[in-house]
């Protein structure tokens, strides 16, 4: 279950504070007095390397020592729109999307890993008619199945304010290019938003070694591309997630923006809306997508461990992609149309 021991003492403020605030919160916890209970004492001194501190808080197995406020709310996923509790795992691609939605829109959430605790697959499968979906986020103990960005959005009531200003321009696409663009607006004291479809990123969120960026031997395109919002929102950058660009139309000196998630308004926009996936045009191709045939090995690979898979194409991504999947598939063969690989020579 998702637990709480609260180990603490009456006459201790920052106990009082912490238990008014799980209680305002409408969170249960068990309060273990220290004064009363030998065992406990010995607990808190053995979790603090031999200090008696409290309020000590245990929760799901992991223990805080004196956390305030704002580090409660944090872990516990307390906002001002309500409690978000987001079952999921690590591997899984949607549970990444709806994670760093939540977290570019400053929503806190508790996360639990279903494949640590056994309550929680047990709680998602009873949820779901037996399946184990994920994420199954509950949102003040209301469930909601694999929500996309806009039921988060809707539901948690993120981005109303950003609606209503008209921006010096807006930028489509938080890939690098778009990230890139609004460093330059930014420093030029100009204000930006970036409205991106699905995560940050762009197709580098997708790579998982990146290792021909100056200044980085080696690193995560999702590492380098969070350095690259990051810098961007250090210059006052905004960024909104989830949010799909349909239509844009000039009215007077502006344009409105119209998206999945409502309108906008900027005096210029900025496409930086990068590439998509080629399709083979082979029959059933669209029903297997996501089934059999994935376009991410990073995101989807994991589900075909010990099996034997094919890898169409000889470019870098194939090949990249070809070698990720021989770390822990049975078989990889790669299919190439031409006689020889384009990738470059260190792939091949
Ligand atoms: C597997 C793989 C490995 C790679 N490895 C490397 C490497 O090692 N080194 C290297 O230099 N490059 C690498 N690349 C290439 C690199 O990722 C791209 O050059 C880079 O991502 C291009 O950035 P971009 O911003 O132009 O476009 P993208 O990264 O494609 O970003 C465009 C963004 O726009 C968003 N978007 C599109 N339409 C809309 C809309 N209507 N509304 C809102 N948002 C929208 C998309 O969701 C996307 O996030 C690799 C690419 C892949 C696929």
């Amino acid at each position: 279950m998702n637990t709480i021991q609260f180990y603490g003492a009456d006459w201790c403020p920052d106990c009082q504070r912490a238990k008014a605030y799980l209680i305002e919160n409408n969170i249960d916890f068990k309060f273990i007095d220290v004064d009363l209970d030998k065992m406990a004492t010995s607990r808190v001194e053995e979790i603090n390397n031999g200090k008696r501190i409290i309020p000590t808080i245990i929760i799901n197995d992991k223990p805080f020592t004196n956390p305030d406020n704002a580090l409660l709310a944090s872990v516990l996923g307390i906002n001002e729109a309500g409690r978000v509790i987001l079952y999921g795992a690590n591997w899984c691609p949607d549970c990444q999307r709806a994670k760093s939605y939540l977290q570019d829109n400053h929503i806190n959430f508790q996360f639990i890993e279903v494949d640590k605790h056994d309550w929680a697959a047990t709680l998602v499968e009873q949820t779901n008619k037996g399946k184990r979906i994920i994420p199954t986020i509950f949102i003040n103990d209301v469930p909601y199945t694999n929500p996309d960005n806009a039921v988060l959005k809707d539901v948690l009531s993120i981005g109303r304010e950003a609606q209503k200003t008209v921006y010096d321009s807006i930028i489509v696409g938080a890939g690098a290019a778009g990230l890139t663009a609004s460093i330059y607006i930014q420093r030029d004291r100009f204000n930006s938003l970036i409205l991106e479809k699905k995560n940050i990123g762009g197709n580098a969120f997708l790579t998982e070694k990146i290792e021909n960026y100056p200044g980085f031997t080696s690193i995560s395109g999702p590492e380098l591309t969070k350095k690259m919002a990051e810098q961007a929102k250090t210059y006052g950058a905004k960024i909104e997630t989830g949010v799909s660009v349909n239509s844009i139309q000039k009215t007077g000196t502006t344009f409105s923006v119209t998206t999945n998630m409502g309108q906008y308004e900027s005096k210029t926009v900025v496409f930086a809306l990068g590439s998509t996936y080629r399709k083979l045009g082979i029959p059933n191709e669209e029903d297997l997508i996501g089934a059999g045939i994935h376009f991410c090995a990073t995101c989807d690979g994991a589900f075909y461990r010990d099996r034997e898979i094919i890898v169409i194409g000889g470019g870098n991504s194939a090949l990249e992609e070809g070698i990720f999947l021989a770390s822990f598939c049975k078989k990889v063969m790669i299919v190439n149309r031409g006689n020889h690989f384009t990738a470059s020579e260190t792939y091949i």
